[in-house]
């Protein structure tokens, strides 16, 4: 099937309109229209080669949301009309111990396949939500909740997944307090889900420019990290730091507001190593962990919290020829706070 996509040819290039061609689903697979796509910074390393060398022409996103347009004669979960997602991955061995108990991220035979910039089982390179439709493994796609508007449950599939998985793990719920630090894409999920959680929550950002916003969001407290006597009046209050900034982080000055036994979840994925003291975990028994998104149970289970819980991404709706634009205005921290692009506009 030839279906109308946005590529980009190299680190330094644009994306323009193209066609890309998608496999008729297999016995167990299905193919769906793709409503909207988010777009994730780390889409932005990978196209412009942040984070090694990429395979154009690349179609990225991983924020996939849409509607089933044709079945596989084996599909037993999926019928033709179902409201859809696809996250991070498309495939793996789905019989490793990882595998076999829902973290399909972490396959140890190395055999995820990553939703773009990555090779698919039909040996082509898989191409991502910047397209008009995909064709996917039935057990690689999770349920939207009919609550969600798809433009809104798009983010859900990366930010959502990635900011809930450590949230659970780490017990963010009542009597819990969690700092976010950065409150973006992934950040204004977290500042949610925790406080949906039950938790008490305070942003952090550089400035106070998002202090509304992430008020109305759930937090109960937002403070800039550039004024040093309100970071400091932080210290020892949080039992769980999420943070999502990727760089410029300063794991010491973020490790003195936990309190003991407290958790520091890197979501981030800083560019350079970090400096620590070791000395700052072993007084207060703190925690300094990291989390990579989550496998399909857990994607679902987040899908399903933010149905419950009437949470949802803040998005502006972009098309296709806002992409470009859209990836420098990411950088620049100016989007609010999730670009999706409605792919119906790639047929205008
Ligand atoms: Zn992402
Ligand atoms: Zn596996």
């Amino acid at each position: 099937m030839e279906v109308s996509a946005y590529s980009i040819d190299a680190a330094d290039g644009r994306f323009e309109k193209t066609t890309i061609t998608r496999r008729e689903p297999g016995p167990t697979e299905i193919y769906f229209d793709i409503h909207y796509a988010g777009i994730c910074h780390s889409d932005i390393h990978t196209a412009r080669g942040e984070w090694g060398p990429a395979t154009y022409p690349l179609v990225p996103g991983h924020e996939i949301a849409g509607v089933v347009t044709k079945v596989g004669s084996e599909v037993t979960k999926w019928k033709v009309g179902d409201r859809v997602g696809v996250g991070c991955f498309v495939d793996s061995c789905g019989e490793c111990d990882e595998c076999a108990s829902g973290w399909e991220n972490f396959c140890l035979r190395g055999e995820t396949v990553w939703t773009y910039n990555s090779q698919g089982r039909d040996g082509l390179p898989t191409a991502g939500g910047y397209s008009r439709g995909i064709t996917v493994e039935q057990d690689y796609v999770v349920r939207i909740p009919d609550e969600i508007p798809l433009d809104k449950a798009a983010p859900i599939l990366c930010a959502g997944i990635t900011t809930y998985s450590p949230l659970k793990r780490w017990g963010a719920g009542p009597g819990k307090k969690v700092a976010v630090i950065g409150v973006g894409g992934l950040g204004h999920m977290a500042v949610q889900i925790a406080a949906a959680m039950g938790a008490e929550v305070t942003g952090i950002g550089r400035t106070l420019s998002k202090r509304d916003d992430a008020l109305a969001m759930g937090a109960t407290d937002y403070v800039a990290s550039s004024d040093p006597e309100a970071m400091k009046a932080l210290r020892g209050k949080f039992d769980i730091i999420v943070t999502t900034v990727s760089d410029g982080l300063d794991l010491g000055l973020l490790l003195k507001l936990l309190r003991n036994r407290g958790v520091l979840v890197d979501v981030g994925l800083p560019e350079h190593p970090s400096q620590l003291n070791v000395a700052q975990l072993i007084n207060g028994n703190k925690v300094l962990t990291g989390s990579n998104i989550g496998g399909i149970p857990e994607t679902q289970e987040v899908l399903d919290f933010c149905a419950e819980h009437g949470i949802a991404p803040w998005i502006e709706v972009i098309g296709g020829e806002d992409i470009n634009d859209a990836y420098d205005k990411v950088v620049g921290s100016k989007v609010r706070y999730r670009y999706v692009i409605d792919t119906s506009t790639f047929d205008a």
